[in-house]
């Protein structure tokens, strides 16, 4: 049976190439980066090539940029790290739970919390969060874009105004780095999270950018690696496959762009000629995530059949008790009940084909057929 995988938001096959070279630190490069010998110098400068790697990629500098071990663990290390009791936070009701249990978190320990919920195009309007602003409010905490929807924020217009008002700005840019362009120079971004394994790198190793001038407490003790911030004997492998997965989905990014757009293409006409009644959620989203309802069908049992036939995709919530509810977020962003449970996201990318797409659209025809049956 042919497997197509299309859940590249929720994670991305490790790239070929970021396999071989971590492979070969592996066998090689094994030193603790922290010794003062070779071996841990050789370690060092693997760190230090991948933390050149990635400011290149996002126009930072490299002391910008500390390694994590999770985009989850950036999100902490920034929002919990800079947060005192009575400091007002803004940030919105769908971000990633490595986000939004943080400052819930926060929030019982005395910080303040306003929460702002996105439009119908699944963005967060830059003038709520102006208006929600108060005296105290210290930091702002904005996904660049949503996993769920795939819908990308106005993050320029949003550090415009935090950086008018000197506050500092995170942004959890994990769904977002790798497919689209993103200048740090440009943008007023304080705080910025990123993993490796969303865009094709390995799982279990993110990165923090932390915009000189800001400072962090430290959260985690240990022996002072990574300014201290993400204390612990670095995963030198991780590491470099991230600075090498980096590199590869920038240095080719506008193609990229190109080819999995005309995927996405490809697959909306392919519904169109199998005649599928689907709906499309958010027009303007990244690049090959398509969050789209079928209406009148259970959108789980549309996931576990598809499955069966070997398409991998994904389905708003996590059902509990067996019984799938409708995803908060979809229902934030205005989406009906009804039309939220029958919402998948399919996501393509590079890996994809024109025949992969194909096929999933016709798979897509025959279980919607028989499940409407
Ligand atoms: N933030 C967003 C928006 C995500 O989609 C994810 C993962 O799905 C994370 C954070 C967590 O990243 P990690 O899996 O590296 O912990």
């Amino acid at each position: 049976m042919k497997k197509i995988y299309c859940d590249i938001s929720a994670t991305t096959p490790v790239n070929d190439k970021v396999i071989d070279f971590m492979t070969s630190i592996h066998q090689t490069t094994f030193g603790n980066p922290s010794s003062i010998h070779k071996y841990g110098q050789e370690s060092h400068i693997v760190i230090e090539k991948a933390r050149i790697e990635i400011a290149t990629a996002l126009n930072c500098h490299q002391e910008e940029i500390i390694f994590t071990g999770s985009g989850t663990e950036a999100n902490n290390i920034a929002l919990e790290g800079f947060i005192k009791p009575g400091d007002h936070i803004i940030s919105t009701t769908y971000e990633h739970p490595s986000v939004m249990n943080v400052i819930k978190n926060l929030e019982q320990k005395g910080a303040k919390l306003t929460l702002i919920k996105p439009n119908k195009d699944g963005k967060i309007n830059p003038k709520e969060i102006e208006d929600a602003i108060v005296k105290k409010t210290r930091l702002i905490s904005v996904m660049y874009a949503n996993n769920e929807l795939g819908s990308i924020n106005d993050i320029k217009t949003i550090s415009e105004i935090t950086q008018k008002r000197e506050i500092v700005l995170h942004v959890d840019a994990v769904q977002y780095v790798g497919k689209l362009p993103l200048n740090l120079s440009e943008l007023k971004i304080d705080l910025m999270s990123l993993s490796a394994h969303k865009f094709y790198g390995p799982k279990g190793i993110g990165a923090l950018f932390i915009r000189k001038g800001i400072n962090l407490n430290t959260i985690l003790n240990g022996g002072g690696q990574e300014l201290n911030l993400r204390p612990g004997t670095e995963n030198i492998a991780g590491i470099g496959g991230m600075g090498l997965a980096i590199s590869i989905a920038y240095k080719n990014i506008e193609k990229n762009i190109l080819y999995v757009k005309k995927l996405e293409k490809l697959f909306i006409k392919e519904l169109d000629r199998y005649k599928i009644n689907y709906i499309l959620h958010i027009t303007d989203h990244l690049p090959g995530v398509i969050a789209i309802g079928f209406p009148g069908v259970d959108g789980q049992s549309l996931l576990i059949s598809l499955d069966l036939k070997g398409v991998a995709v994904s389905f708003g919530s996590a059902c509990s008790s067996g019984t799938a509810k409708a995803s908060q977020i979809l229902l934030d962003a205005g989406i009906s009940e009804d039309l939220a449970k029958s919402t998948l996201r399919i996501s393509f990318g590079k890996i994809h084909s024109e025949s992969d797409v194909k096929y999933v659209a016709k798979q897509l025809s025959t279980t919607l057929e028989r499940l409407q049956k």
